[in-house]
């Protein structure tokens, strides 16, 4: 395959309902846009027929990528080995469960112009009551002690300059602090409002337990590594 403009990276866990009707939804926004492009997804060691309904529809389209995991390893992961296989110059992230629109992708890109990271911002997020209160609670708690001001850092609907993200070094759960990683490494990040929908087929991976005590642990290590960050400006004069 000749090296496409655009990457699409996406993990999977246990989606198949959702991804024959994501890959039509981003075909329709991606072929749009008349840039060449890749849908990567990324099995992390699914135990439905995931990979077999990706495999299938692999056969009918040509830009489609399939990276399998041997074991279950994380959102974190699935993004990395996606940014590994990426080749085109800008990096597009999304789920595959169906909550956000690939229709918005458009609107991402457009803002790449000015900036290295778009990050989609869920205005009117489409949850579970509790989740949108620990959100809501986690995002201030988060902002407060990392010295930010984002809104929606855990919208996997996100547009990247490539040569940002080859820079990063991925940990567990670092998914859900691009932002901050990233303008650690100098990226002009941005927040554009995108849609959100109500989860149909398959469930959410993450409750309030998995999420909560290790994300906490998981702020404070960015937190320390934001304020431990190397920043001088220099120049060598002799
Ligand atoms: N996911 C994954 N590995 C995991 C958990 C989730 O690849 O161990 C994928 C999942 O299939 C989805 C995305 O990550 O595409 C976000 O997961 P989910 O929708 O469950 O999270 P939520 O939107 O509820 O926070
Ligand atoms: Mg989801």
């Amino acid at each position: 395959m000749q090296k496409p403009q655009i990457s699409v990276v996406i993990p999977v866990y246990n989606e198949q309902e959702n991804l024959p009707i994501l890959l039509e939804g981003l075909v329709l926004s991606l072929d749009g846009l008349r840039k060449s492009y890749e849908v990567i997804f990324v099995d992390d060691a699914s135990t439905d027929k995931s990979l077999n309904v990706l495999q299938e529809l692999a056969n009918k389209t040509t830009s489609l990528r399939i990276i399998k995991f041997q074991k279950n390893s994380g959102q974190s992961a699935a993004f990395d080995a996606g940014f590994k296989l990426a080749k085109g110059e800008i990096v597009v992230t999304l789920d595959a469960d169906l909550q956000y629109d690939p229709g918005d992708i458009p609107k991402l890109l457009e803002k790449l112009n000015e900036y290295d990271v778009v990050c989609g911002w869920r205005k009117k997020r489409q949850d579970p009551q509790l989740k949108l209160i620990s959100t809501k609670i986690a995002n201030a708690v988060r902002n407060k002690l990392s010295g930010e001001n984002i809104k929606d850092t855990g919208c996997s609907l996100k547009a990247f300059k490539r040569d940002f993200l080859v820079k990063l070094k991925m940990y567990k759960g670092m998914h859900r602090f691009l932002p901050t990683l990233l303008k650690m490494q100098g990226a002009k990040v941005c927040e554009v409002e995108v849609r959100h929908f109500p989860r149909k087929f398959g469930r959410s991976k993450y409750n309030i337990r998995n999420r909560l005590f290790k994300s906490f642990l998981d702020l404070l290590f960015v937190a320390w590594m934001k304020k431990r960050n190397l920043d001088y400006k220099a120049e060598v004069i002799k």
